[in-house]
């Protein structure tokens, strides 16, 4: 069963029309593919079942920032994955949806005194510490709570992921991970400190890679970094390879997932340290979509303008990075194409899913599908404007569950408060 798909003319989130949807719960509304994403975890598991021998197999950390669902983190759960945290609130989803703590990394530039702590205390698999004042920090505080804190050390391979600029961050010039040198003396100190328990390191290069050079290079570093430390008698228990494996939005052709688990034994398997993944995008982009209807048809002299109700404030990935998302009408009605703006109602020019793209003829009240939106949709979307979230839906077979009720305004205005000295 595919994800999403046309039968009969009309949209189909697996056996549920659409329209359906949109008419009991109205739009804009996330919709996501329970069995679109359990594919994807098995796509990536199957991949490495075949290239590793079975102890080797990889512990799969699901980047939880890209769909931080509960709903979503419990199928994850249910086919043996953990997680990748980069917030205490993300350590608290994980948990909730009863993935345990010694399967949850917690990776992240600003961890605070508090979520530090708080990890500490849950008993997290490990730190990937990206900075010598965080690792002094854990370090501090791991004493003070009498608790000894695994830390693996966040190496930055200074690789260019060709990517876009603003998921790039393998680069020696942006703000993730620790340089060689650093990841040497610090590594050191770790070794010879009481309360950290150096277990060993991990990298990130970016996100929506396509080509696999850039992993074979980080690999590579990753691979003569593991030698040096252990030449000085460090101890390297695991290497965390990161997530980043890309998707198609538009007409990327994604690497094979065979061969990126080929670059792992050939370049990690010989180091004989225990493999860990967190892919995030990979396993849930496709299985989402973000639902909308059509509010106004606007004509100028030069552009043709569909104006939805989803806005930036829904899917904020077209006004950040310039992404692309598919735009498919739900029914399609017959004639020619013409070129559209697809914008949302939000009041920025930003505010813009798609400029000049072809669309069949579309009339006020239709229902389109932004497509590929199930990772880092729901997950960035804001109340700008005022407008509440969308809510999340999960389709299972003809099964469907509201995994998030739709916001409301009350929801917005109950924490804000107008001081007595204004009245
Ligand atoms: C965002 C992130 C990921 C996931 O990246 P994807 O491109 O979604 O696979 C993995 N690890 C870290 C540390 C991240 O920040």
């Amino acid at each position: 069963m595919s994800a999403f798909s046309d039968k009969n003319g009309v949209l189909h989130a697996e056996d549920i029309p659409l329209p359906r949807l949109a008419g009991e719960y109205g739009t804009p509304a996330y919709v996501y593919s329970a069995d679109g994403i359990r594919k994807a975890v098995r796509g990536l598991q199957a991949a490495f079942e075949k290239t590793l021998p079975a102890p080797a197999q990889p512990l799969i950390a699901f980047a939880c920032k890209a769909n931080s669902n509960i709903a979503v983190l419990k199928l994850m759960a249910g086919m043996g994955l953990g997680a990748d945290v980069v917030s205490g609130g993300e350590m608290e989803r994980a948990l909730a949806a009863t993935i345990p703590a010694n399967r949850i990394v917690y990776s992240g530039v600003g961890k605070s005194a508090r979520e530090i702590r708080d990890a500490l205390e849950r008993g997290i698999y490990q730190f990937n510490v990206e900075s010598a004042p965080e690792l002094e920090r854990i370090a501090t505080l791991a004493a003070a709570a009498g608790t000894i804190a695994p830390v693996a050390l966040r190496f930055n391979p200074d690789v260019e992921a060709g990517t876009h600029a603003k998921i790039t961050t393998g680069r020696e010039d942006n703000k993730f991970g620790l340089p060689y040198g650093e990841v040497k003396r610090l590594y050191a100190f770790a070794a010879g400190h009481a309360w950290l328990n150096p277990v060993g390191l991990s990298m990130h290069i970016g996100s929506q890679l396509t080509s696999l050079l850039p992993y074979r290079e980080a690999f590579g570093r990753m691979a003569a970094l593991t030698k040096a430390l252990r030449a000085d008698g460090m101890s390297i228990g695991r290497l965390d390879l990161g997530g980043g494996i890309g998707v198609t939005y538009q007409d990327e052709s994604p690497l094979s997932l065979e061969d990126y688990a080929g670059l792992v034994r050939d370049i990690i398997l010989p180091l004989d340290a225990r493999i860990m993944l967190e892919p995030g995008r990979l396993l849930v982009a496709e299985s989402g979509m973000l639902l909308t209807r059509v509010e106004y048809l606007k004509q100028t002299d030069n552009r043709r303008y569909v104006i939805l109700d989803a806005g930036m404030n829904d899917l904020m990935r077209p006004a950040l990075y310039d992404a692309w998302h598919t735009v498919r009408p739900v029914i399609r009605r017959p004639g020619e194409t013409s070129a559209c703006d697809i914008v949302g109602p939000v009041c920025e020019t930003g505010d813009t899913f798609a400029l000049g793209r072809p669309l069949p003829p579309l009339e006020e009240g239709d229902l389109v599908a932004l497509m590929t939106a199930g990772a880092y949709g729901f997950a960035m979307a804001s109340t700008y404007n005022t407008r509440p979230l969308p809510p999340e839906i999960l389709v299972d077979g003809d099964r469907i569950a509201i995994i998030r009720q739709r916001g409301s305004v009350q929801d917005i205005l109950k924490d804000e408060t107008i001081p007595a000295w204004l009245d």
